[in-house]
């Protein structure tokens, strides 16, 4: 464990102590993620690369007696306690009954007890306290580290053994249906499956996964996040419509999902469709080609490569699927004038972060290029840091 690892993990234990008035025995985490390319495909059937980053979700845990669920975090006072053989009951119909945070691990111990075939009355009951460092809201999915690290802690409390591709459909399922945010498969699988100095090539049809190793370090290259502030939600804003512009798309070529639809089928598709729904197809269309083409160009030719595919990618998010905001284009474009190899947003849009691949000693000029560029447009300082490819969900 990092030193960080070390600090919030005994945040939570702490929380949980103070909370609770007893002793956990034992701590879990999972890891938030950035998607190095990729995005919008992932419930088009199609193609993502994320990797698990270092910053954690930490959840204290033990057991108790009485069969009920009670969870507590950091980012908020109160504590919310329900049987778990009432959790079929509370979601998905009256989940407006718990706070929105709350839903995540509630929802988590949910789907896992369904996905499991475990009757609740079988299990014990849990206290659970939550701490974090994943910066929320950022794109950087703290969703899916709280959902793993409360997937991984409860399967191994329960001796329940799912595999990981199980507990990250766990993880979505209490996204879904829990909380409400109707979000594909991706955060949850790199958030389980990640590797030190590798991403995940994931299949989201096939949930094939495949690790490929990213060697950022060995080509002394850093990835380095610059968080815009600015706040994105899942539940509302521009995801639905997204989301439902792929499948008016996918309906008009007659094909099940978008990842069934290859970029020579464009022109067709132009015919069908009005201006804007062939735009967000266009957007998914060449974002799948790039998740391939940057595989190949990792594995032929070295993370410094895939600087063109990263730009073209921001490029088609801003003008094509229109998910970008003023700040994260500054923010990728002062990158890119300060001599990053490659900038895109990162995460669902319409704010959040961007990512920049850049040489480890052009990471100063980088951080001061943003920096100033925010200044001048008169946006709030963004927060930027770098980010190393990391374990997925574990013990600590
Ligand atoms: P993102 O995943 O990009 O950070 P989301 O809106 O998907 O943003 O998820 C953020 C939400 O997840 C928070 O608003 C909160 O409800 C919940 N959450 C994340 N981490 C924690 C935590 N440590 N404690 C309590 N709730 C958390
Ligand atoms: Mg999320």
């Amino acid at each position: 464990m990092t030193a960080t690892d070390i600090r919030t993990a005994a945040i939570a234990r702490a929380l949980f102590a103070a909370r609770f008035g007893a002793d956990a025995v034992g701590t879990w985490s999972a890891p938030g993620r950035v998607n190095l390319i990729g995005e919008h495909t992932d419930y088009n059937d199609g193609f993502v690369l994320p990797f698990a980053i270092q910053h954690r979700t930490h959840v204290a845990l033990a057991p108790r007696t009485d069969g009920r669920i009670r969870v507590v975090s950091t980012f908020d006072e109160g504590s919310v306690e329900v049987a778990l053989d009432e959790l079929d009951a509370l979601f998905p119909d009256r989940r407006d009954e718990v706070p929105e945070w709350a839903r995540y691990p509630l929802g988590v111990a949910w789907a896992l007890l369904a996905a499991s075939g475990t009757d609740p009355s079988t299990v014990t009951g849990v206290d659970l306290a939550f701490a974090s460092d994943v910066p929320v809201g950022a794109g950087l999915s703290s969703s899916a580290a709280i959902e793993g690290a409360t997937a991984v802690a409860l399967a191994d409390t329960w001796d329940i053994d799912p595999d990981r591709v199980a507990l990250a459909k766990v993880g979505r399922r209490a996204e879904n249906e829990a909380v409400g945010a109707p979000t594909g498969i991706m955060d949850q699988m790199a958030a389980l499956l990640g590797r030190a100095d590798a991403a995940i090539f994931l299949d989201c049809r096939s949930l094939e996964a495949q690790v490929i190793d990213l060697g950022f370090a060995g080509a002394g290259l850093e990835l380095v996040v610059i968080d815009t502030g600015v706040k994105h939600s899942h539940a509302t804003g521009g995801y639905g419509e997204r989301r439902a512009a792929c499948e008016r798309g996918a309906a008009a070529l007659g094909v099940p999902a978008l990842r069934d639809v290859s970029v020579d089928d464009l022109p067709r598709l132009a015919e069908l469709v009005d201006d804007v729904t062939f735009r967000r197809v266009r957007h998914v269309v060449t974002e799948n080609q790039r998740v391939l083409d940057t595989v190949r160009t990792l594995r032929a030719q070295g993370p410094t490569a895939i600087g063109d595919l990263l730009v073209a990618s921001h490029a088609s998010m801003r003008d094509d699927f229109e998910i970008s905001v003023p700040e994260l284009d500054t923010a990728v474009e002062a990158a890119l004038a300060a001599g990053a190899v490659g900038a895109r947003m990162t995460g669902g849009g319409f704010g959040g972060a961007a990512i920049a691949l850049v040489a480890h000693d052009q990471v100063q000029a980088v951080t001061d290029a943003a920096t100033t560029a925010f200044e001048a447009a008169g946006f709030a300082a963004p927060t930027i840091f770098t980010v190393s490819p990391s374990v997925g969900a574990a013990r600590d």
